[in-house]
C-alpha cells in the first residue's frame, strides 16, 4: 500500500494549477457522460483541496465547492481508491454528512490519480435514491476517470511545452529547479542559458526577414542544443530566442565550461546562419533548494548578456557584473521618468574660449541628472546606456530644447554666444532628426548659427554615408557641426574629409599631458596642423593649467575649453562668471 502523505498530494495538485480555473467543455463532456451512464442527476469532477472539495466540472450541483469534512470524495482522494456507497443514510460514516442532510442517498466515485500515484480527488456520480452499481457501470466510471486524468495531463503539457520548439518552457524549467531543490537540497549545480541574439537583432530580422525565418532559426537551434546535450538531458525553451539547461551533477565547473565552449564552437561552425553564430552563453552556479529558481534564471541571463562583450561569447555569472548590470537597468528604467518629471535633469554650461583673445565665444551644454534616490549620476555613466535605447531621441530633444531656450536668453541679453549640444549615434540614424532640429530652432526663435552639434568619431563611423548626409543637411541650413573627442576613436583622415563639419575638438586625453611629454606635444602639434590643412578650426578640450593654455596658443590652437578657463556651471552661475570675466578683460585692456 502506498504511504499517504497529504502535503505531497496537495503539492501535486497545486502544481497542476487547476484549482479555481474556469469551467471547460472538455471536462464537462466527461461529467455529462458519467451522469448519463448512471442515469443520475448529479456528477462532478471534484478536486480535494486542503479544506474544500472544489468542482472543476459539475452537473446538478449549485455550489462551486463544498467543505472537505465528511465529503466522500475526500475519502477517495485520501485512499486513492474507488468508493461506492449504495445508501448514505445507512452508512455509519456518512449518515450525518452534508450530502446526506441534503437528501443525497447514492454515491460512487473513482480516484483521479496522477502517474506518480497522487490522487487529486474524484470523478463522482450521486443520486437521490438508494441504489447499487453494476460492474459495467463502475468500469465505465473508472474509464471516464482516466479520461479526466488524460485531459488534465494534456492541459498541463500545453502550458509547459513551447509550441514552436516542442521543448519544455520556462514554467517547466522553474518547476524542475524547484523539484531538484526538494530532491537534492544543498547540491551545487550549474545552469546555462543560451541567448541566440541581441534584442535589436531579433526585431531587425523580424522586420526584414519575417517571422517564418525567425521560427526556422529557433527550431534549428532547439534541435542543435537538444542534440548536443544528448539523451536524458533536457533543453528548455525559456524565452523566444533563449534556451536553458542544467549541467549534470558532479561536474567540475572549469571542465564543464571548457566542454560547453567546445560544443558551442562546433555548433557555430556547423551553422550557416548569423544568429546561431552570434549566440552567447551564460553559466551560473547555484545551490539546489537554496538559490531561488527565478534567481537561477536571472543570473544565467545576466551571464549570457555579459558574455556578449567577451571574445569567447561565454561567461560565468559574476555578482559584481550583475550588480553593475542591475544598476544600468535601473538607471535606464528611471531615466524615462526623469525625462518626464521636472527637477531631475538640468543643464550646465561650460565656457568655450577663443584662445588668442581670451574671449568667451560660446558654451557647451552638458547634461546633469539628480536621481531622487541615487543622487548625482554622471553623464559618463548613464548616457552610454541610454544612447543604446529608444530614449536616445527624447534625451537629445530635451537637451536641445533647454539649450536653445538658453541661447535665446543670451541673445536677448545682447550676448553673442553659441551653444554646443552633444548628439548620439542613434540621432544620426534617425531620418527625421535634421528636421526636428530645424523645428526646435524655429520654436525658440533662435538662428541655426547659434547652435553647434557635437558628434564623436565613433558615432559617425557607425553609418558614415547616412551620418554625413544628415550632418550635411544641417550644415547647409546653417548649424555648426563639431567632431568631439577627436583622437580617441578610429581617427581616419579619409573620413574627416568626407564630413561636413568644420570644427574639431581634440580630446582631453591629449591635452592633459601636453606640457609634459615630447610625444604628446608632437601628437597635438600634428593634429592641429593636419586639421588646419583640412580647413578645420581646432578646439582643445580639458585645458587645466595656464601652461597648457599658453602652449596651445603658441602652437596655433584656435579655441579651448577646460577647468582652467571655466568649469561647467548652471546658467545663473555662467552669467555671473561671464560678467566677471568681461569686467576683468576690460580692466586688462584699460591698463594696457
Ligand atoms: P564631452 O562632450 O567630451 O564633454 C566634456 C567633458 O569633459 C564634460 O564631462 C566636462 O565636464 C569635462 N571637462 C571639461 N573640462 C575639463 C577639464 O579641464 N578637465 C577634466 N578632467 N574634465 C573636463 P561631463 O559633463 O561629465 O560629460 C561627459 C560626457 O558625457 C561628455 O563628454 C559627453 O560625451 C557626454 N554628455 C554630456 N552631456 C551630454 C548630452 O546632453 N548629450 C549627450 N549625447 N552626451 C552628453
Ligand atoms: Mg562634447
Ligand atoms: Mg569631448
Amino acid at each position: 500500500m502506498q504511504l499517504y502523505d497529504e502535503e505531497t498530494r496537495l503539492e501535486a495538485l497545486y502544481r497542476l494549477n487547476l484549482l479555481d480555473t474556469a469551467p471547460s467543455e472538455s471536462f464537462d463532456r466527461i461529467t455529462r457522460m458519467a451522469s448519463q451512464i448512471f442515469d443520475l442527476p448529479i456528477a462532478a469532477v471534484s478536486l480535494t483541496d486542503r479544506d474544500r472539495q472544489w468542482f472543476k466540472s459539475r452537473i446538478g450541483v449549485d455550489h462551486q465547492s463544498i467543505p472537505r469534512d465528511k465529503a466522500p470524495c475526500a475519502q477517495v482522494a485520501e485512499t486513492a481508491s474507488t468508493l461506492l456507497i449504495p445508501d448514505l443514510q445507512a452508512d455509519s460514516c456518512y449518515s450525518s454528512s452534508l450530502l446526506a442532510e441534503q437528501g443525497v442517498r447514492f454515491y460512487a466515485g473513482v480516484s483521479l490519480t496522477t502517474r506518480d500515484g497522487h490522487s487529486l480527488g474524484a470523478l463522482c456520480v450521486l443520486g437521490m435514491v438508494p441504489r447499487d452499481a453494476s460492474e459495467r457501470e463502475m468500469a465505465a466510471l473508472d474509464d471516464l476517470g482516466k479520461m479526466v486524468m488524460s485531459q488534465i495531463e494534456l492541459q498541463h503539457a500545453v502550458g509547459r511545452l513551447d509550441p514552436l520548439s516542442g521543448l519544455p518552457n520556462r514554467t517547466q524549467f522553474l518547476d524542475d529547479l524547484a523539484d531538484l531543490g526538494r530532491e537534492r537540497p544543498g547540491e551545487r549545480r550549474l545552469a546555462a542559458l543560451v541567448d541566440l541574439a541581441r534584442h535589436e537583432q531579433v526585431s531587425n530580422s523580424l522586420r526584414v526577414l519575417g517571422a517564418d525565418y525567425l521560427d526556422r532559426i529557433v527550431r534549428h537551434a532547439a534541435d542543435a542544443i537538444s542534440g548536443a546535450l544528448g539523451r536524458g538531458r533536457t533543453a528548455y525553451h525559456v524565452a523566444a530566442t533563449q534556451f536553458a539547461f542544467i549541467a549534470p551533477p558532479g561536474v567540475h565547473e572549469d571542465d564543464y565550461v571548457a566542454t560547453v565552449q567546445q560544443v558551442f564552437n562546433r555548433l557555430r561552425e556547423a551553422s550557416k546562419d548569423r544568429f546561431a553564430m552570434s549566440a552567447s552563453l551564460g553559466l551560473t552556479p547555484f545551490i539546489a533548494g537554496v538559490t531561488q529558481p527565478a534567481t537561477v534564471l536571472r543570473t544565467a541571463h545576466s551571464a549570457a548578456q555579459e558574455a556578449r562583450s567577451s571574445p569567447t561569447m561565454l561567461s560565468v555569472y559574476s555578482a559584481a557584473a550583475d550588480i553593475a548590470h542591475q544598476r544600468r537597468f535601473r538607471l535606464l528604467n528611471d531615466f524615462a521618468s526623469a525625462l518626464e518629471q521636472e527637477g531631475q535633469l538640468s543643464l550646465v554650461f561650460q565656457p568655450r574660449v577663443d584662445l588668442e583673445t581670451g574671449r568667451c565665444i560660446g558654451a557647451e551644454a552638458l547634461l546633469r541628472w539628480q536621481h531622487p534616490e541615487l543622487g548625482a549620476i554622471s553623464p559618463a555613466e548613464f548616457i552610454p546606456t541610454v544612447e543604446q535605447t529608444t530614449l536616445a531621441g527624447p534625451l537629445t530633444r530635451w537637451v536641445l530644447d533647454m539649450a536653445l531656450a538658453q541661447a535665446a536668453r543670451w541673445r536677448a541679453a545682447g550676448l553673442d554666444l553659441r551653444v554646443s549640444v552633444n548628439i548620439s549615434a542613434a540621432n544620426l540614424e534617425d531620418a527625421g532628426f535634421a528636421q526636428q532640429v530645424q523645428l526646435q530652432i524655429l520654436k525658440h526663435r533662435t538662428r541655426p548659427e547659434w547652435l553647434e552639434l557635437e558628434v564623436t568619431e565613433s558615432a559617425v563611423m557607425g553609418n558614415m554615408a547616412q551620418a554625413s548626409d544628415l550632418l550635411g543637411t544641417l550644415v547647409e541650413g546653417g548649424v555648426h557641426v563639431a567632431i568631439d573627442d577627436f583622437g580617441t576613436g578610429h581617427s581616419s583622415l579619409a573620413y574627416l574629409q568626407k564630413l561636413p563639419g568644420r570644427i574639431l575638438k581634440i580630446d582631453q586625453a591629449f591635452i592633459r599631458d601636453v606640457t609634459r611629454g615630447e610625444r604628446e606635444q608632437t601628437l597635438v602639434r600634428s593634429m592641429v596642423s593636419l586639421a588646419h590643412d583640412l580647413g578645420y578650426r581646432v578646439v582643445a578640450e580639458g585645458i587645466e593649467t595656464a601652461e597648457a593654455r599658453d602652449w596651445l596658443v603658441a602652437h596655433g590652437c584656435d579655441e579651448g575649453q577646460g577647468y582652467f578657463l571655466g568649469r561647467p556651471m548652471s546658467a545663473e552661475a555662467f552669467d555671473t562668471w561671464l560678467t566677471a570675466t568681461l569686467a576683468e578683460s576690460n580692466e586688462v585692456q584699460a591698463a594696457a
